[in-house]
């Protein structure tokens, strides 16, 4: 079924727990991603769904596969937990897609492991789809996130706040490792299980820095590079992640763990939806500090391998985390610049993208269509763009000072528009949609996450059978809480 290939199986034991999954009681498939097992070059018979429902549940475990747990800590809300680990999330194994890139394949919800403390190794309905849902929209709107390839139903109910129907999600990763990976090994004063664990992420993730004269300082730079572009990325669609604990930061870059995330309706920079970010550490515009911050948490466990002399190691990280506002900066303003349809770069640019957010917030703007209706803008069409706004002259004088902008740029609006649609998504996976799709499917009919997730496959398109998608949410269909899986 899988040409499995299992690299971190090769490391030592203490890396993880062997551990199988633990069968369920009537699996049933709910959603598979053909294109995406296509991807991973997936041999099955496609058209099985008990078989695939068996094997995707972990009932039936695939031949080469070496099921694993893999170990790691965190700072969960800033309080550091030396041991957390996959405590409901079950490795079954990598391949090597069709483009030559390594991918784990991961039951999430597949039963208990060493790691699960007090937790029953499951999953529930609603949170699986939600993570469904937000992953491959996320891929469409080209930012790097983890795949959902299949949900299965487990005909098993898990006790939440309320009893729900248990589910297993399936996602696929450039890797599992995160930064909480390296804590893990730094808490216990492992030097060469950090060693072993850098070694394994430059040749997995970062090949070209081997030849470096400091490799693992180099390795700190990129993935700071990375995670700055990220959560640029993220703030440029209006994307709260919602736990940017460090367990939850990958080494590859990708986004993962879609617990509580959720995307902006109105502008508001403060805003959290999560209902355990009491204090709002993971607010909107909070992501790019705590991404600096979990970055200083890696380099500290690089300390030992960045330099012999203690001093001189924390110079060379200080001198990398140092780089990472300008990072994050640079990528921010670049998503914004082609957000606001900007072909060259002058000075006062990001004034003139932070004047925008002030009015979209101070107007109680929708974040997704004020961008998207200022493409309409440039073609000269701004009622549907001043319409947002609680104060549209507030909103017409800064397009006054827009058009002042353009002026100095040359070729067509026409084309401007076009790549500001390129760039602006019509449809993003609104909470309200989300809970609607969810309901539904408690209740046995997927119709609407089906639906939901044919809209997001082309989030740049405006395809009129699927407008209810770009329209924010009425006053009580507003969702206002999410809630982590
Ligand atoms: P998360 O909040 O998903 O990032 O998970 C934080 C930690 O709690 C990880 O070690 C998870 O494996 C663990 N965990 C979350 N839910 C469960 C569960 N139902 N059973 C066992 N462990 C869990
Ligand atoms: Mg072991
Ligand atoms: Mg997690």
């Amino acid at each position: 079924m899988f040409h499995f290939d299992n690299s971190y199986a090769r490391l030592p034991d203490r890396f993880y727990a062997s551990v199988y999954p633990e069968p369920v009681e009537g699996p049933v498939l709910l959603k598979f991603n053909e294109a995406l097992a296509r991807e991973l070059g997936v041999e099955a018979d496609y058209s099985d769904p008990a078989r695939l429902a068996a094997i995707f549940a972990g009932n039936v475990v695939p031949s080469g596969a070496m099921p694993l747990a893999m170990a790691y800590a965190g700072h969960q809300f800033g309080n550091f937990v030396p041991q957390l680990g996959d405590g409901r999330a079950i490795l079954l194994g990598e391949v090597v897609d069709n483009q030559g890139r390594r991918r784990d394949i991961q039951l999430k919800g597949a039963g208990p492991t060493p790691f699960s403390r007090r937790g029953d190794g499951r999953a529930a309905l609603g949170p699986v789809l939600r993570e469904y849902i937000v992953s491959e929209a996320m891929h469409a709107l080209n930012i790097p996130a983890t795949r959902a390839l299949a949900a299965v139903a487990t005909g098993e109910a898990v006790q939440r706040e309320q009893v729900m129907p248990g589910a297993v999600f399936v996602r696929v990763a450039a890797s599992h490792v995160r930064v909480g990976t390296f804590q893990y090994f730094a808490a216990r004063g492992d030097n060469d299980g950090v060693r072993t664990l850098a070694d394994y992420v430059i040749e997995r993730h970062y090949p070209q820095l081997k030849d470096e004269a400091n490799p693992y300082a180099a390795l700190l730079q990129a993935v700071a590079s990375r995670q700055a572009e990220l959560i640029a990325g993220w703030m440029g669609i209006g994307f709260i992640h919602g736990v940017m604990n460090t367990d939850n930061m990958t080494i590859s870059g990708e986004t993962i763990d879609f617990g509580p995330c959720a995307f902006l309706d109105e502008y508001d920079p403060m805003k959290v939806f999560s209902s355990i970010d009491q204090m709002g550490r993971y607010a909107y515009r909070n992501q790019p500090g705590i991404g600096q911050w979990n970055m200083a948490r890696l380099a500290e466990c690089l300390l030992p391998l960045l330099d012999a002399d203690e001093e001189k190691a924390v110079e060379v990280a200080n001198t990398v985390l140092k780089t990472f506002g300008e990072r994050f900066q640079a990528a921010w303003i670049s998503v914004f610049r082609q957000k606001i349809g900007l072909r060259t770069e002058a000075e006062g640019d990001g004034d003139l993208v932070q004047e925008l957010l002030g009015v979209m917030k101070d107007g109680g703007a929708d974040f997704t269509l004020a961008f998207l209706r200022l493409a309409d803008c440039a073609e000269g069409r701004t009622a549907a763009f001043l319409d947002l706004f609680a104060d549209p002259v507030a909103a017409a004088g800064w397009l006054a000072k827009w058009r002042e902008r353009l002026a100095v740029e040359e070729g067509p609006e026409k084309e401007r528009a076009a790549a500001m649609r390129l760039v602006n998504p019509a449809v993003i996976p609104r909470n309200h949609r989300i809970e609607e799709a969810i309901s539904a499917a408690l209740v046995g009919d997927l119709s609407l996450f089906q639906r939901l997730l044919q809209a997001l496959e082309k989030p740049f398109e405006e395809r009129p059978e699927f407008a209810v998608y770009t329209d924010p949410p009425k006053m009580d269909q507003r969702v206002t809480q999410t809630f982590c899986g």
